[in-house]
């Protein structure tokens, strides 16, 4: 189980999958879907979307 790095909450493994596409694949620090909206100045909707085309993709970091 991981944590989001910024606020200390529980996060799943799309959101570890997130981190790792979106801002580095070796990344360490894991950010939560709302903490990784404010970093890269979007919404959560259209995180979730991203990880939905992820899964179409059929991206093994994502469930
Ligand atoms: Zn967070």
């Amino acid at each position: 189980m991981s944590i989001c790095y910024v606020c200390g909450k529980d996060i799943s493994k799309n959101e570890v999958g997130l981190t790792k596409k979106l801002i580095n694949k070796n990344a360490k620090d894991f950010y939560c879907l709302s903490c990784l909206a404010e970093y890269l100045e979007v919404t959560e909707e259209e995180l979730k979307d991203k990880i939905e085309e992820f899964k179409d993709e059929g991206c093994s970091l994502f469930q």
